[in-house]
């Protein structure tokens, strides 16, 4: 059997997992990363949003006050990511235009307002008549809203794509099997996937919404449970530099974040279901909401749909867990908040690993 022996183990190259390899690699520890298919989990649906302030919601004020340390924390990997690989993750900082579609989609909106009023949010009336450039595409029954200024969005195709090169450049192992069982004494920690087995001094799990791998538990009754969600990637409406578009559509929730060339990512479905196949009818609510807030999206080409599960806790908050006296510690449950966290989650990672607060 194939030994291995190294600093730090990884299960999981998501987003969570990329930047945890990334931190510890940059830090100076030999790092093994285990990925049947990485970064093709709920990573690879997300829309990249790091927009605390549209995010808030009433009782998830810890939350917010976490969220809000991401953004500094996602332009210094990116520096530190550019010093390294010379690529230049894009971070547009363009706010978020939060409208609603009906009258009671309104009354939700107000009632948003006033949560964000309670958490110290600002957030700013406006209006097509004051700001046409932000209402430019949007159904003309829409002709007011709040905006939300300092959220922003990556995408996090290229932030996986540079986070790969990076840890290619610094040497990570990277083995294609899925973890299968792992263990521990009081000097290492081991995983064994199809290809053996790998001995190391730490181990971190960051496997989404796949949980535990057999051998390890929770002492803090930590579990996680799939939410499904899709995206719909279109191009052909250009609406470069302006602020995201958030919406309630009938009561749903609905975004639009616009990149460069006319490219767009509309989303997104919400389903306490773990399978990941696509509905009919789940698709055809979320073009129908997209095409009644954005009738410009008409004549746009739908260029795929994706699926991811985001890893919810009980409580809906993040959590790095290390697991009993073991060398193990688990990061997950960023639920709806992942690729935002993930700076933050590697962090943790870092100090576990360094034995320091
Ligand atoms: C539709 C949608 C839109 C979203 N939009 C946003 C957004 O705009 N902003 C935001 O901040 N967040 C967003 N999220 C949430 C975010 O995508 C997740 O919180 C984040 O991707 C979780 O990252 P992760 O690395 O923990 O999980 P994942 O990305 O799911 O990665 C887990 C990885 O672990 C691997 N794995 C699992 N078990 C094992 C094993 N035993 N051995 C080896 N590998 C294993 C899997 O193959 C997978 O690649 C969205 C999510 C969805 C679904």
């Amino acid at each position: 059997m194939d030994t291995v022996r190294n600093d730090v183990v990884v299960v999981g190259a998501g987003i969570i997992g990329l930047t945890t390899a990334f931190r510890l690699l940059r830090a100076g520890h030999a790092v093994t990363l285990f990925d049947p298919s990485p970064a093709k989990g709920a990573t690879f649906a997300a829309a990249g949003m790091i927009a605390p302030s549209a995010e808030i919601a009433p009782g998830e004020f810890s939350n917010y006050e976490l969220q809000r340390g991401a953004l500094a924390a996602w332009r210094e990997l990116a520096s530190d990511l550019e010093e390294l690989t010379g690529e230049h993750l894009r971070i547009e900082q363009c706010g978020t235009l939060l409208v609603g579609w009906d009258a009671s989609d309104r009354r939700l909106v107000e009632q948003f307002a006033r949560v964000a009023h309670g958490f110290g949010v600002t957030a700013t009336r406006t209006s097509r008549e004051e700001w046409p450039d932000a209402f430019n595409a949007l159904t003309p029954r829409v002709d007011e809203g709040l905006f939300l200024e300092g959220d922003a969005w990556i995408d996090p195709d290229q932030a996986v794509r540079i986070l790969q090169d990076a840890l290619s450049l610094l040497g990570a192992k990277i083995i294609a099997d899925e973890v299968v069982r792992v263990g521990s004494d009081d000097a290492l920690v081991w995983a064994w996937s199809e290809s053996g087995e790998v001995h190391a001094r730490y181990g971190v799990i960051a496997s989404g919404a796949r949980g535990l791998p057999e051998g390890l538990s929770s002492r803090h009754n930590n579990v996680v449970r799939p939410v499904r969600g899709v995206t719909i990637r279109v191009e052909g409406l250009e609406r470069n530099e302006l602020p995201t578009v958030r919406s309630f559509v009938r009561g749903r929730p609905f975004y639009m974040v616009n990149r460069r060339d006319g490219y767009a990512v509309l989303g997104a479905s919400t389903d306490e279901r773990g399978d990941s196949v696509i509905e009919a009818g789940e698709l055809s609510r979320l073009l129908r909401d997209a095409l009644d807030l954005v009738p410009a999206l008409e004549s746009a080409t739908v260029l795929e749909t994706r699926i991811g599960l985001r890893p919810a806790s009980a409580n809906l908050q993040p959590f790095f867990e290390v697991l009993g006296e073991s060398r193990w510690a688990w990061s997950s449950g960023h639920y709806r908040h992942g690729v935002t966290l993930a700076p933050l989650a590697a962090n943790d990672a870092l100090h576990f690993v360094q034995g320091t607060p």
